[in-house]
């Protein structure tokens, strides 16, 4: 097995060099105190050291995929409803018919929301149980080249053609 950039075998499973970027990030961390990680800016010691949510730089490009969250898209989702409700008061018409009108197209709107929030967890259900697994497969059979950074992706048992899968998400594959 050999990077397809730059000739050298010097491969290391991507998972790995991601979980030694986090156990770097906590040695050093311990030292300096401050660090800068995908969660942002803080102080060690918090919350975000247990989170493990700082890491080297280099284990932030490695991360692997993550699911989507439900709570985060329904936080979204409320905060909409709230931004609609604020529409309605400012776009209400002072005239009696008219916002009785305005009010029954009102409602009609909150229905698609709704609507939509079944939508959205139909969305999210369906990338956890049908592209997560997939994604998380391809990161597991993930390598990185230590020469030259190259991400190489092992096939999935298939031959390599130009155009198969793997080749056309990389550019590159193992001969
Ligand atoms: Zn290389």
């Amino acid at each position: 097995m050999e990077c397809s950039a730059c000739q050298s075998n010097n491969l290391v499973k991507v998972s790995l060099a991601y979980e030694q970027g986090l156990s770097e990030y906590k040695g050093r961390s311990r030292s300096s105190g401050l660090s800068l990680g995908t969660g942002g800016l803080g102080l060690w010691g918090g919350r975000a050291e247990t989170n493990g949510t700082f890491q080297t730089r280099l284990s932030a490009r490695l991360s692997p995929p993550t699911k989507w969250s439900y709570w985060r898209a329904s936080k979204w989702w409320l905060a909409g409803i709230f931004a609609l409700w604020f529409l309605r008061i400012a776009l209400m018409p002072h005239n009696p018919y008219m916002a009785a009108e305005f009010n029954r197209d009102f409602v009609w709107a909150l229905d698609a929301y709704v609507g939509a929030l079944v939508l959205l967890c139909w969305l999210i259900w369906r990338y956890n149980h049908r592209v997560f697994p997939v994604k998380r497969k391809r990161w597991e059979g993930s390598f990185m080249c230590r020469h030259c950074g190259q991400i190489l992706q092992m096939g999935f048992n298939e031959p390599c053609y130009e155009n198969s899968y793997p080749a056309a998400r990389f550019g590159k594959c193992f001969r």
